[in-house]
């Protein structure tokens, strides 16, 4: 009797044993996803304007979409897609784009974190967000005080996730991350983003970011990550084709050496979901690829993975209903047994084929 008392006082918890994590990164095209690199693009003028792709197109081109695919994003379709779903390939009749209507970063961020456009978040201004994201929310619920951490390149994410107001960690920009206990690792970490080339304001390089995620994962071990990379849109707008491809395929290595981290962790073994997106698309054209937003229609359309115990491992989906940007809140709830819907009724429904 007692047990089975205790057991259900700790009934919350218990649903709780699993985790997400949320990983995004900004404005990769879902053409390049599916179709892999467009060897059309992939010239000396669009990599860093004339120098030699010879190198990048044996990495990256070859005679079909799935091989190609499989070259930039090796991890993504050797592991996540036949272990998980994938939605967002245009080709097979699998649409997934955003309902905001803006197709720019904030309003992508603001829509996935909160399962709603708002037509009040139509800039990318670093102000705080006054919606409540999940993750605010989440942190707020029985068993996830404090095992919440998002972690964003671009500054502006402190902003989304409103770091002011929402209790959890935050670390965004160029911003040290700071710990009770720090490690040699973090100061590291923080050393390089003060002592690295600020190429662009407010927004270092992945690499430190991932690697300051993980460090703190490793030492805190939080049941909900969210974590936000950003070379994919800053090459793409700089025009740098061959550098926007290295991101998509650095991203892919940092998905890999994240799963196998956390499935090497007692914590997150057998227990954790995945989730990969973008805020946003691109064009598709020639010349508008590099850029996104209200007036490139196109820019809308994005993809969407998941991978982890409770999603049926159908692979790349086809001929499937359109998912939008905004189920991806109440998802992300649901893979933690619990219901975003019920707190924010503007928000998207579930991904119910992502759901076991
Ligand atoms: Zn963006």
């Amino acid at each position: 009797m007692f047990l089975i008392a205790t057991g259900s006082v700790r009934g919350q918890d218990t649903t709780g044993e699993s985790h997400v994590i949320l990983v995004m990164t900004d404005g990769l095209r879902w053409q390049e996803v599916f179709r892999g690199a467009d060897e059309h693009l992939l010239v000396p003028k669009r990599y860093f304007d004339g120098r030699s792709v010879t190198g990048l197109r044996e990495r990256y081109l070859a005679a079909t979409a799935v091989e190609r695919r499989e070259r930039l994003m090796p991890f993504l379709w050797k592991t996540i897609v036949p272990q998980g779903q994938m939605y967002g390939d245009r080709d097979a009749h699998s649409d997934a784009f955003v309902t905001n209507g803006f197709n720019f970063s904030y309003p992508g961020y603001n829509e996935t974190l909160t399962g709603h456009g708002d037509p009040k978040i139509n800039s990318n201004d670093n102000v705080p967000n006054p919606n409540v994201t999940v993750l605010e929310w989440l942190d707020k619920q029985p068993g996830f005080d404090g095992n919440v951490a998002a972690f964003g390149a671009w500054n502006v994410i402190g902003a989304i996730v409103n770091a002011g107001r929402c209790g959890f960690t935050v670390n965004a920009g160029y911003e040290p991350l700071m710990m009770m206990t720090m490690t040699p690792q973090m100061e590291r970490l923080n050393a390089w983003k003060a002592e690295t080339p600020q190429v662009w304001d407010g927004e270092p390089f992945d690499a430190p970011v991932f690697d300051t995620a993980m460090e703190y994962i490793k030492e805190k071990k939080p049941r909900v990550v969210f974590l936000s990379l950003g070379e994919t849109d800053e090459w793409a707008h700089a025009g740098n084709y061959g550098e926007y491809l290295n991101a998509a395929h650095r991203v892919d290595g940092y998905l890999e050496r994240l799963w196998t981290t956390l499935q090497a962790m007692p914590e997150y073994q057998r227990n954790t979901t995945l989730i990969f997106l973008t805020d946003h698309g691109r064009g598709s054209g020639a010349e508008d690829w590099t850029s996104h937003g209200q007036k490139i229609p196109d820019s809308k359309y994005i993809f969407m993975g998941f991978m982890g115990p409770r999603t049926q491992a159908l692979g790349a989906r086809a001929d499937v209903p359109a998912v939008t940007q905004s189920e991806v809140a109440a998802t992300l709830a649901k893979f933690l047994g619990l219901d975003w819907n019920a707190a924010e009724p503007k928000a998207g429904p579930p991904v119910a084929a992502a759901l076991r």
